[in-house]
């Protein structure tokens, strides 16, 4: 698997019914992707339930080195899985996008296999000996999203394996070769049935969260889907990790040097082209500096080629998808017909191939407009004009979600003073977005329940026992 069509070739179905994949910036065909059932979805489950056992019998040092050595496989490989990551999520294979992403997998992979997750004596007093304990909790489903689809399901799966669980991942139904490659790549080092891909649509997804072998859903996606999964995982009272949509705020207060941030407040949000769960979705900034963040945030981004992803002078690509478009598409022209002011693109170009939306900047817009009350998921960013810090954090905070937010200042206690103030999972402070396989994440509100990552996303995969005595 260590060429591109090598690559595609193991992932190529044999037999079945298929399903031809586009490449989203070209039209293209990328691949083939089996369409599976509810049927293949139970012989998956059945594989990992009589494989789980052996696995978690082999103790932790074991499957940390195995992890390890699934690293090294994913790093072997890593050229060609950006590749088919770049034809078929969009993303170009520069900057932080196909590349970075497959780094980040092996990362996640090396640092989950790292934590240490000891049995914590609760109480050792004389009388009473109690520790706490962490066991597995069988087969584990992963249900991913298209934005980050590899390194999505790297989040949902190293940790799982880590704590002697199988996983059944289902991929998005927009990018199963990313996934499909990446597992492939996974499995040359890991015992067969241990970790399967079910590549079905909303009804395999459905099933999964309801399946009685499955004890535990790992879900990152939409909030509407996350509530389905709640309601249909309820009969076998399944333990969930929800990792749903957001609008994040970012408030920038009066001191913040302009020129300084630019280039920060512009990574936070257009990284992936803006299709990141926690990007920076709707910017505040103080009236005595608007002007000038305005123009320098628009002089940033004037200077990001967007293209098609094999174009290696290209840092931002298309959306992965026609709905995607046309939810932003929708969005900016709400935002215009409101007499807002655009600063950059709101223009797309309908005679070119590929789903590219312009890097777009939208200013002097209402709050109350829909661009900034609803996820755009996208190259568009609504900036919004404040004065009282007060009002800022209650706008900051006047929406259903929760999962990021930040705020920007050269003055740090200042800073933490506003972000602790702010309705959201992480808020960082001079930047946006930055995730770490140490630090736990996860959203508030609707954005969801659960932490991913670190000691704490081991523990999500485990099931707490108490030896008391
Ligand atoms: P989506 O909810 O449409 O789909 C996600 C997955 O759920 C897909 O695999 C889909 O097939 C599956 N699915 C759909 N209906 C289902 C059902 N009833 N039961 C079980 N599975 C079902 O989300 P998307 O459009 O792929 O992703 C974009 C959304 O994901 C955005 O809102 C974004 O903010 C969010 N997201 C969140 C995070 C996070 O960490 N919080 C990360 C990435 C994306």
């Amino acid at each position: 698997m260590d060429t591109y069509d090598a690559l595609l070739e193991t992932i190529t179905p044999k037999s079945g019914p298929t399903r031809e994949i586009l490449d989203p910036a070209t039209g293209a065909v990328v691949g083939l992707a089996p369409v599976h059932t509810v049927d293949d979805l139970d012989r998956a489950v059945a594989g990992a339930v009589a494989t789980q056992p052996a696995w978690a019998a082999r103790g932790h040092a074991e499957r940390i080195a195995t992890l390890n050595r699934v690293a090294d496989a994913i790093d072997a490989a890593a050229e060609p899985l950006a590749e088919l990551l770049s034809r078929e999520q969009g993303k170009p294979l520069n900057g932080p996008n196909a590349r970075f992403e497959v780094g980040a997998c092996t990362a996640w992979l090396r640092a989950t296999a790292a934590t240490p997750l000891e049995a914590e004596v609760i109480v050792d007093d004389g009388q009473t000996h109690a520790e706490l304990h962490y066991r597995p909790i069988g087969v584990v489903g992963a249900i991913g999203p298209w934005n980050w689809p590899m390194m999505i399901a790297v989040w949902q799966i190293a940790p799982a394996l880590r704590m002697g669980n199988a996983v059944v991942v289902k991929p998005s139904e927009y990018t199963p070769l990313s996934v499909l490659a990446l597992v492939a790549v996974m499995n040359q080092e890991l015992p067969a049935g241990l970790l399967s891909v079910v590549c079905g649509d909303r009804e395999v997804g459905a099933r999964l969260s309801s399946h009685p072998g499955i004890g535990k859903v790992m879900f990152t996606g939409s909030t509407a889907t996350g509530k389905a999964i709640i309601k249909s995982s309820a009969d076998t009272v399944k333990r969930l990790t929800l990792e749903l949509g957001g609008n994040d705020a970012g408030i920038v207060l009066s001191d913040a040097d302009p020129k300084a941030i630019a280039e920060g407040l512009f990574w936070g949000a257009f990284i992936n082209t803006g299709q990141t769960c926690a990007a920076l979705k709707r910017l505040y900034v103080h009236d005595d500096i608007y002007d000038a963040v305005c123009t320098e945030l628009t002089a940033v981004a004037e200077t990001m080629p967007m293209g098609v992803g094999m174009d290696e002078k290209n840092v931002l690509g298309p959306l992965q998808n026609k709905a995607q478009f046309d939810i932003v598409a929708r969005l900016v022209d709400a935002a215009k017909d409101s007499g807002a002011r655009v600063l950059l693109g709101g223009n797309p170009s309908l005679d070119q191939p590929g789903y590219f939306y312009p890097t777009t900047l939208i200013a002097d817009i209402d709050n109350a407009n829909p661009l900034v009350m609803e996820e755009q998921f996208g190259p568009a960013l609504p900036i919004i004009r404040f004065t009282d810090l007060d009002d800022v954090i209650a706008q900051a905070n006047g929406v259903d979600v929760g999962l990021g937010g930040s705020v920007w200042s050269p003055d740090l206690a200042k800073a933490r003073e506003v972000a602790a103030r702010l309705e959201a999972g992480t808020v960082w402070i001079n930047g946006h977005g930055g995730v770490h396989p140490m630090i736990p994440f996860g959203g508030a509100k609707q954005s969801g329940y659960g932490l991913e990552f670190g000691v704490e996303g081991l523990k999500a995969l485990g099931v707490p026992q108490v030896i008391n005595g």
